[in-house]
């Protein structure tokens, strides 16, 4: 009998999807093909599930009166705010079965603490949670998680898949 592996959630772009804004991906083969070692790999990417297609415009968060909106950020009459918060919301609930999630830096749907928030004079004002991360870790504060940048290092990559574990054998299949 097959023995049943923790699902690990993972940003799209980082396996070899082509899903950025831009038509590539940033995909990670050493550390996918290690991943996969251990973990079923459940590949998301916002941009694209909330219907902005690929390529499509890039976004940029911009705070307006203490509201995070997500904007264009070449066309600043582009907001997808709404799109991009429904489908965040709608889908945390298809996610309660992940044993943690690596997200991929700097990205406005994405990022871990990483993310450039800009005022409305276009100047960054501090760093953040992309949307759709930032609603994860609020659904999903035990979860283990983590940015793709500090699985760079072999020890933190080791320490995080041994989390993974934990969390599946003592949360899940408890
Ligand atoms: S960072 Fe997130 S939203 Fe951007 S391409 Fe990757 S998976 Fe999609």
């Amino acid at each position: 009998m097959t023995k049943q592996k923790p699902l690990l959630g993972i940003s799209q772009c980082l396996t070899d999807c082509i899903v950025r804004y831009d038509g590539q991906s940033e995909f990670q083969p050493v550390l996918v093909h290690e991943l996969q070692k251990y973990f079923e790999l459940l590949t998301v990417c916002p941009e694209v599930e909330c219907g902005m297609g690929v390529p499509r415009p890039p976004i940029e968060l911009v705070e307006f009166n203490q509201s995070i909106r997500v904007m264009g950020r070449d066309n600043k009459q582009l907001d997808v705010t709404d799109s991009l918060n429904n489908f965040s919301n709608t889908k945390m609930a298809l996610l309660a079965n992940l044993s943690g999630y690596i997200f991929k830096s700097r990205s406005p749907s994405c990022g871990l603490g990483s993310t450039v928030i800009f005022n409305s004079m276009g100047e960054c004002v501090r760093l953040s949670n992309g949307i759709f991360a930032d609603k994860f870790v609020a659904t999903y504060p035990m979860l283990p998680v983590i940015e793709d940048t500090e699985l760079e290092n072999i020890k933190t990559l080791d320490k995080f898949i041994g989390k993974v574990k934990n969390y599946f054998k003592n949360v899940l299949q408890d």
